[in-house]
């Protein structure tokens, strides 16, 4: 029987639909879940037996009660209280400092960073979002985004390796939640600080900056009749090195789950 030794493996034999079936609001949740001996494989019902019988996990023999992001998220502020210079950290996340905290506009937002590592926002601060700033803090490099949209799957050497995660987990139910509901995009640039960009030849085009380095563009072919509608996300080429491309990928989960709360409170 294989073992899966981390939870990209266990990942990687999911169906990648996030289904919430298992209780967990993703596949990449439930597989950081099974790794921490918190879900069974057996809990995804869309396992069918030949997959059960194929693989095998060795859960962390830690302590189980402990959530994965958050064990995640006080390493990564250890990390942050070792940084000593708040202003040339800044200037290299495009932030500012504020009262001793580095402020980032996160989708046209302020969010402050303390010392500590500990955040606070007027907006509503989920874990998704949190590692992501925590990562942006302690790995940007400073690139400058050079206007060049890639895919995903172009993004430095990892890209490849998540592309068809992130078409399954972000692509496609952002392109369904476009399907359905027509003001999508009018609300980000209301709400996310979004901007048209009408240099593409997709229907709509829309830039975002979920960090101040890190631009990200949508575009949305609709249906025409013929062709079903498309959607697809691209980041600056240089995307990767403000923001490891793992840490990407959280975030865009993460903006999918607030568009999906943001079209069921205003959609229709
Ligand atoms: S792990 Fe299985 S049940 Fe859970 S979200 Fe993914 S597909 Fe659905």
């Amino acid at each position: 029987m294989a073992q899966l030794n981390n939870h990209l493996d266990i990942l990687k034999i999911l169906p990648k639909t996030n289904c919430r079936e298992c209780d967990v609001p993703t596949c990449l949740a439930f597989a950081v879940a099974v790794k921490q001996g918190q879900k069974k494989l057996e809990n995804c019902p869309h396992l069918g037996d030949e997959v059960l019988g194929q693989f095998q996990v060795e859960a962390d023999q830690k302590d189980m009660g402990a959530e994965d992001f958050l064990r995640i998220l006080e390493g990564r502020r250890a990390e942050v209280r070792e940084i000593d210079d708040l202003l040339s950290r800044a200037e290299r996340m495009g932030a500012e400092v504020k009262d001793d905290r580095l402020s980032i506009k996160v989708l046209g937002k302020e969010f402050l960073l303390d010392k500590d590592g500990k955040m606070a926002s007027q907006c509503h601060m989920n874990l998704w979002v949190q590692r992501p700033i925590l990562d942006y803090a302690l790995f940007c490099q400073g690139l400058e985004p050079t206007g060049k949209w890639v895919s995903m799957r172009d993004l430095g050497k990892d890209g490849a390796e998540w592309a068809n995660f992130f078409s399954k987990r972000c692509e496609e139910p952002l392109k369904k939640l476009a399907d359905n509901y027509t003001d999508l995009f009018e609300d980000m640039v209301q709400i996310f600080d979004a901007k048209r960009a009408q240099e593409f030849d997709s229907d709509i085009a829309v830039e975002l900056r979920p960090l101040p380095k890190v631009p990200m563009l949508i575009c949305y072919w609709r249906d025409d009749g013929e062709m079903g509608s498309q959607l697809n996300l691209f980041f600056d080429e240089i995307a990767h090195h403000n923001l490891p491309v793992d840490c990407i990928f959280t975030l865009c989960t993460g903006m999918m789950i607030m568009f999906e709360k943001i079209a069921q409170t205003h959609g229709k």
